[in-house]
């Protein structure tokens, strides 16, 4: 009779709070079960189920046939599957050109032409196709006359890897965008391809969707601690150990899960260097410290009637400070990122 009574009074306490029937809210993004238990085995964990962690995984699975390792079990584990602090869905999604280093270029325009054929990679039969919502929109860096000469030996780096980027003077950055002040301007650059921004959080989808087809398992947990072959009984040299097992904390919980694996993949995005103080792993193994640790970082979002429009670039000021268009409504979003 007690317990009769005691369940009806745990049903009537979930039926009042609708969102206490999970651990996470009542809500759960498509693609990961709020609770799966991550297996004993993988081949590879990846650390951080954000954008990095699940392109990791995805191109894996995709290149492991050039490698003659096929089936290689792939595992990512990511402790928030709200994703409220990761750096993917709070990004401004802005893809551009216009780097100085040539590494990023290079990959800049990889992301482009794989951007441009999404559909063709991450594509799942049977399933909805991609749309990233693209807008193109060119950067639009502005450049004092202290900084106009750096800003010239960007642009012929950003041409000479074959970016189409656009040199204007004052007068020119006026005739084309006539709601900017101009004074202290020398010079400015402008991308005329490949640049713009997307929804982050639907190119995350797209990643996680292929890669669970092609194999990739996911599970919701934290890994907080490592054991390396430094543990055996006839241990190897600190500096040539190998990782053996994660330990997985499930949410909410001090259990964990041993999952034993040959390789880690660091995907933990701003808190990349943290991992690396995960108990048990030997100091030698983290030298020298990754120079990664999470800053604050903010987008504001404001309503401007009278503004650029639709003709908005990503405008990027002489301070750093930044701003584009978010829709049509007249919404505007901007920031300007910490001094390094
Ligand atoms: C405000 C802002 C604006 C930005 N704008 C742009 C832009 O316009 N264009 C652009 O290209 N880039 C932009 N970026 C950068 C871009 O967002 C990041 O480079 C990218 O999203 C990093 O992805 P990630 O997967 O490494 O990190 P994240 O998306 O942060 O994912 C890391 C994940 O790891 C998980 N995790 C961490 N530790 C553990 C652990 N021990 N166990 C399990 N899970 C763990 C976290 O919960 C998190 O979900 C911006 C970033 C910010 C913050």
């Amino acid at each position: 009779e007690l317990g009769q009574s005691l369940g009806r009074l745990g049903r009537a306490l979930r039926d009042q709070m609708p969102a206490a029937g999970s651990v996470w809210g009542g809500w759960t993004p498509p693609g990961i079960h709020p609770d799966p238990r991550p297996p004993d085995e993988a081949d590879v964990v990846v650390v951080g189920g954000g954008v990095v962690g699940w392109s990791v995984a995805y191109w894996l699975k995709m290149l492991e046939g050039r490698y003659r390792r096929h089936g290689m079990r792939v595992l990512v584990v990511e402790r928030d599957p709200t994703y409220s602090r990761a750096s993917t869905v709070l990004s401004v999604g802005g893809i551009r050109q216009q780097f100085s280093l040539l590494e990023n270029i290079q990959m800049s325009q990889f992301s482009a032409r794989f951007l441009r054929d999404i559909n063709e990679h991450l594509g799942v039969p049977n399933e909805p196709p991609i749309d990233i919502q693209f807008q193109p929109s060119g950067y639009l860096f502005l450049a004092s006359p202290e900084g106009a000469a750096e800003l010239e030996a960007n642009v012929q780096l950003q041409r000479a890897e074959g970016a189409q980027v656009a040199l204007l003077s004052p007068t020119q950055l006026k005739e084309r965008f006539p709601w900017i002040n101009t004074e202290g301007m020398a010079m400015a650059s402008y991308g005329l391809e490949d640049e713009g921004w997307f929804d982050p959080w639907i190119l995350l989808n797209a990643f996680r969707r292929k890669a669970t087809s092609l194999g990739v398992h996911n599970c919701c947990g934290e890994v907080r601690a490592f054991v390396t072959s430094a543990n055996d009984t006839f241990p190897s040299e600190p500096e040539s150990a190998r990782i053996k097992y994660a330990h997985i904390y499930m949410p909410d919980s001090l259990e964990y899960q041993p999952v034993a694996c040959s390789i880690v993949v660091n995907a933990a995005g701003a808190w990349a260097g943290k991992l690396l103080e995960a108990e048990g792993l030997p100091g030698e193994l983290c030298q020298p410290p990754l120079p990664i640790q999470p800053r604050k970082r903010y987008v504001f979002s404001w309503h401007c009637p009278d503004g650029p429009g639709l003709s908005c670039p990503l405008l990027v000021d002489t301070s750093g400070a930044y701003f584009r268009r978010d829709g049509i409504a007249g919404n505007y979003l901007g920031g300007m990122s910490p001094p390094e």
